[in-house]
């Protein structure tokens, strides 16, 4: 007894160093990173471009430019942050979250990493070497803005992604700062490898964003699924690191505004005019408005509008994995909806919803020490209406913004409209009041996701 006590007290202070060194092991597997010096000439081979990772891992130099060129800081500091030990200066919390993304495929993602400062034009062979369709390649002497794709089908590799020692020297790139944030937005890349991405019908690929083909976070797009799209990425981006710009609890509270491109050839019958549909809504146009753009007060944009802002499914998808304390949700039901994600014609949040939704039904808090199920399932949709500004008040409106009825077979989620919907609209100091932690949170300990206290340990400490 005494030893299998020991061997337990063992294994039990090894239990979080163990998790962490599994973490880097699928990142040093499914990582291939790639160095070019010089994006202005051919593409090298893939050997000659590769990064040696365990020399890295180890703590020790790398004898290329891409150490020895002062230029590559910030890209030194990511490889590092990725590879090696966090009490030898990686960055536990990164490598925790990409590990978990890397999940979702189980497959090999190819990073370029390109010395892109001084200005440069690129080779046309360069892979995945995006130059931004705003300003800021003409203002950044055509650096390469973070950007990523996926392969066809492939045993082995899902997808790539391009990223600059620009990007990641100091200062603001494009309205990211300091070091987390530009780590937060490889992570966002970095799901983009993972997740299957469809246009809907009868939208052109560069008409997604609108016809100035670039969007902010506070735009409301033609795309509803680029806006899907992103939000996914964001939201796991946000369990490494949230960024205040993309709070929108606070836009709420302000009833500040979002917007759309004001389009002039945009018209009438096309679901993509946002601005036909909500002026059809009669939802008033807010002036001052940015130019070329038409503004509209958060709180009076419909349900199914919203939606086409990134934010919303941004906040609420990284919201229940914050809730649940819990990225494995996610990944789990974006592997289970990936096929229908992938099927041209289809709402891509539609199924990842579902799927979400199931995951927290069968969820069972580990640190509730009475057993209690959980009643999870309302999560998802507690999360999602909150932040449309709690507009889902039916069954029937759910299924309208989904695109779908919600069978039998799927989670019963009625009780969440007979009552705990009253009950989180409860929590609100009044009408016009948004807070995270005072209605989500609260919910979450109502629902037994969270307990309210510090479990009781119930095993007696023996020697
Ligand atoms: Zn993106």
């Amino acid at each position: 007894m005494k030893r299998l006590l020991l061997m337990l007290v063992v294994l039990g202070g090894i239990l979080t160093p163990n998790a962490e060194a599994a973490y880097r092991d699928i990142i040093q597997e499914k990582l291939v990173f790639y160095y070019v010096d010089n994006p202005g000439a051919t593409l090298p081979s893939p050997t000659l471009m590769e990064v040696d990772k365990r020399t890295i891992a180890r703590g020790g130099n790398l004898t290329t430019p891409l150490w020895t060129n002062a230029d590559n800081a910030g890209l030194k500091d990511l490889l590092k942050a990725l590879l090696k030990d966090p009490a030898r200066g990686g960055d536990a919390n990164l490598q925790r979250t990409v590990a978990n993304v890397i999940g979702i495929s189980g497959k090999k993602v190819h990073v370029y990493l390109y010395h892109d400062t001084g200005n440069l034009t690129k080779d046309t062979s360069m892979l995945v070497y995006c130059t931004n369709s705003g300003a800021y390649g003409a203002a950044n002497s055509n650096a390469s803005w973070p950007c990523a794709s996926m392969y066809e089908p492939h045993p082995v590799f899902t997808g790539l992604i391009g990223i600059g020692a620009h990007f990641f020297s100091s200062g603001s790139r494009g309205g990211y700062s300091t070091t987390s944030e530009k780590r937060m937005v490889f992570v966002h890349e970095l799901v983009h490898t993972q997740t299957a991405y469809q246009i809907e019908n009868g939208l052109a690929d560069d008409k997604k964003y609108g016809t100035d083909e670039s969007h902010s976070v506070r735009e409301m797009i033609p795309s509803k699924n680029s806006a899907f799209n992103e939000g996914i990425a964001n939201a796991f981006g946000f369990r490494y690191h949230r960024v205040n710009s993309f709070n929108i609890t606070g836009v709420f509270n302000s009833n500040g505004n979002l917007w759309v491109e004001d389009d002039a050839a945009c018209s009438s019958a096309s679901t993509f005019c946002l601005q036909d549909r909500l002026s059809g809504a009669s939802v008033a146009e807010q002036t001052p408005c940015l130019a070329n753009h038409k503004c509209y007060a958060i709180r009076d944009v419909p349900v199914d509008i919203i939606l086409h802002n990134e934010l919303i499914t941004s906040n609420l998808l990284y919201q229940v994995m914050n809730q649940f304390d819990n990225n494995a949700l996610l990944v789990e039901a974006v592997q289970r909806a990936s096929t229908e994600m992938g099927t041209v014609g289809n709402y891509t949040f539609m199924p990842v919803f579902k799927e979400l939704t199931k995951g927290c039904k069968a969820y069972i808090n580990p640190s509730n020490p009475t057993g209690a199920k959980t009643k999870g399932m309302y999560m998802p949709l507690a999360a999602l209406d909150f932040y449309t500004g709690y507009k889902v008040n039916s069954k029937a409106t759910l299924a309208r913004i989904l695109g779908t009825t919600w069978g039998a077979t799927d989670t019963n989620i009625d009780a969440y409209f007979s009552s705990h919907r009253a009950t989180l609209m409860g929590y609100r100091t009044n009408a016009t009041t948004w807070d995270e932690a005072a209605q989500l949170g609260r919910l979450a300990t109502h629902l037994n996701i969270r307990t309210a206290t510090t479990p009781t340990a119930t095993i007696a400490t023996e020697d």
